[in-house]
């Protein structure tokens, strides 16, 4: 059977229509004299100077040009960011917007709100000064040491030169923090461990199987020591902290209404406020809590039939997703059905028409390598714009390290339904789907400042389209554990302003999500954990999904007989990953 939810196509008739992107059609002043070519070589030059200044988040994409520069995070560098920031956005106040053709309009406005977001971090939220885990040297490192794209003792040469500047760049980062928070404090001072095992064992490894010099490798371990000893003087000087800030000096992790507010348009880029957006989740958990507990209702005699159902809706939605959640792989059978259902998919979407999908790009599932394992079980690896011919990886973390009842636990969240949702929102059509499509829009620049709402939003808001077709044969119990899926995402917002604006604390967020989300004490704990660490990001999911579902249905009813969901859908994915706001406007801009 098939189900249809009404209240959301109500919704998408009452949200708004989007403010302001009027910038992009005004006709421009005479001095602006940039075009087409000049701006794709302005553009390309911006990157490579922008990439000098962030050399850390250019060695994660397989830049290396600037890869032996760790600045130190002082007052110097940050007058240098926003002095960076402003002179490019001088600089691309020039361009002619007329004369770009869609896909330079989208790179320019992405440059724009990266540069924009640039100055607001620097100078209004000033995360620098109060959260000490941003000082961290340890991922650049660890990269250089594990990727291979050169010579084992030419990058230990880099890592050398990096090291050197290490003991300077943690005198800065002590120079820099005023009050920290707690939590923030903590997290610093466990990841250190971390910090400390990249520079001393790995590194020591590598140094003893690599062609150096007696000179070279002396140097290094000298360098090696000094840095380790910097960062143990770091993690010394926050401890000796912690007391005070325990006992009520540490700022809030709570970053309170208008900084949330001014976070959430410069992350997520919605039409929406975060106030709306959050009134918009609360409203929809309560929607999703009603055709739940109609399903419930649909199913209980099939799976709890010497049960009598509890009154309580919630309670008797709870009893009947335990009572399913029993069916799902065996620990050793999870990668295994995961390959197999990925061919279904694309078959499905194929068969009914659903979006454009490219046979020749196939997308391998292997085991998550070790030095990635962490807090996902599941993700998607993709080739970073430097590297455009790398595979495509969807990472599977294998069930070795839990504990059995771990494992159970693992297995019972990913059951037999919800598996399937998984594989929907991380391969097909999901993120994988999505990065195939921006690949082929392909610059530098929107893979680069690609818009993370857009991205978590395409994942989410895939599933519910591929539950609209009739994926998993439309059964109560793939919409029941749809909606289960679904709710995590829309909590997710709702808790993350509950906290960072109204002030929620740990027990709220625990009630909403064991009570109201039907979460495991587990999640519900590092959930918690997580929103104190974190702010907006949580949101991006339910933000990205809520824009698109209804523009597609503005859409649809605009074009009436004439709407074809292939064809939204490639157009939709054509620009990128593009705010969705910007999208829109680049679609109605195209009829
Ligand atoms: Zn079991
Ligand atoms: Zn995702």
């Amino acid at each position: 059977m098939r189900l249809h939810f009404p209240a959301l196509a109500l919704l998408a008739s009452l949200s708004l229509l989007p403010p302001a992107m009027a910038a992009t059609t005004t006709s421009p002043p005479a001095d602006r004299t940039i075009q087409g070519a000049d701006f794709t070589r302005l553009s390309q030059r911006f990157l490579d100077a922008f990439w000098q200044q962030n050399s850390d988040w250019a060695i994660q994409l397989g830049y290396y040009r600037y890869a032996t520069r760790l600045a130190a995070p002082d007052a110097a560098e940050r007058d240098a960011r926003l002095r960076f920031a402003e002179q490019w956005l001088a600089r691309f106040a020039q361009v002619d917007t007329q004369r770009l053709d869609a896909s330079q309009r989208t790179d320019l406005a992405l440059i724009r709100n990266q540069l924009e977001s640039q100055r607001w971090y620097l100078s209004e939220f000033r995360e620098w000064a109060w959260n000490p885990s941003l000082y961290n040297v340890a991922e650049p490192f660890s990269l250089l040491l594990n990727t291979d794209y050169a010579p084992l003792a030419q990058r230990l040469r880099t890592i050398s030169e990096r090291l050197r500047q290490v003991p300077a760049y943690y005198a800065a980062a002590r120079a820099s923090l005023e009050t920290p928070t707690l939590e923030h404090t903590r997290l610093a001072i466990e990841q250190s461990a971390g910090v400390l095992n990249v520079l001393g064992e790995e590194l020591d490894q590598a140094v003893a199987r690599a062609k150096l010099s007696a000179n070279e490798r002396q140097q290094l371990k000298l360098r090696a020591q000094a840095a380790r000893a910097a960062v143990q003087a770091y993690a010394d000087w926050l401890r000796a902290k912690e007391p005070a800030l325990a006992a009520g000096e540490a700022r809030s992790f709570r970053i309170g209404k208008a900084a949330y507010e001014a976070k959430f348009q410069h992350d997520i880029q919605a039409d929406l406020s975060a106030e709306q957006l959050y009134q918009r989740a609360v409203s929809e958990k309560a929607s999703l809590h009603c055709r739940m507990a109609a399903l419930a209702d649909q199913l209980w005699p099939k799976y709890l039939p010497d049960q009598v159902a509890p009154a309580e809706p919630l309670e008797k939605i709870r009893l009947l997703i335990d009572a399913l959640s029993v069916h799902h792989a065996k620990p050793d059978a999870l990668l295994p059905e995961i390959r197999r259902q990925l061919p279904r998919l694309s078959q499905w979407v194929s068969d009914h028409d659903l979006l454009t999908l490219d046979p020749s790009r196939p997308l391998e599932v292997r085991e998550t390598p070790v030095y990635m394992r962490g807090v996902a079980g599941a993700s998607i690896s993709a080739p970073g714009p430097y590297n455009p011919k790398a595979r495509t990886y969807y990472n599977v973390t294998p069930l070795d390290g839990y504990s059995p009842a771990e494992a159970e636990s693992y297995l019972r969240e990913y059951n037999d339904w919800v598996l399937q949702i998984l594989n929907i929102h991380e391969a097909i059509p999901g993120h994988y789907v999505q990065l195939l499509h921006s690949n082929k829009s392909a610059s530098a620049i929107k893979s680069v400042f690609g818009n993370g709402a857009m991205v978590e939003g395409w994942a989410v808001y895939s599933e519910r389209m591929m539950m609209e077709s009739g994926y998993g044969g439309g059964t109560p119990e793939m919409w029941l554990m749809y909606s289960k899926w679904n709710l995590r995402s829309v909590c997710n917002t709702v808790l993350d302003y509950g906290v960072h604006v109204l002030g929620w604390n740990e027990q709220q967020v625990r009630d909403l999500l064991r009570q109201e989300a039907f979460q495991s004490e587990a999640e519900a704990a590092g959930k918690w954990r997580r929103v104190t660490l974190t702010s907006v990001q949580l949101t991006s999911y339910f933000a990205g999904y809520a824009e698109i579902y209804d523009f597609r249905e503005r859409r649809k009813a605009a074009e009436g007989e004439r709407f074809e969901l292939k064809r939204f859908h490639d157009r939709f994915l054509s620009y990128g990953s593009a705010p969705v706001g910007m999208i829109k406007t680049l679609m109605q801009a195209q009829p």
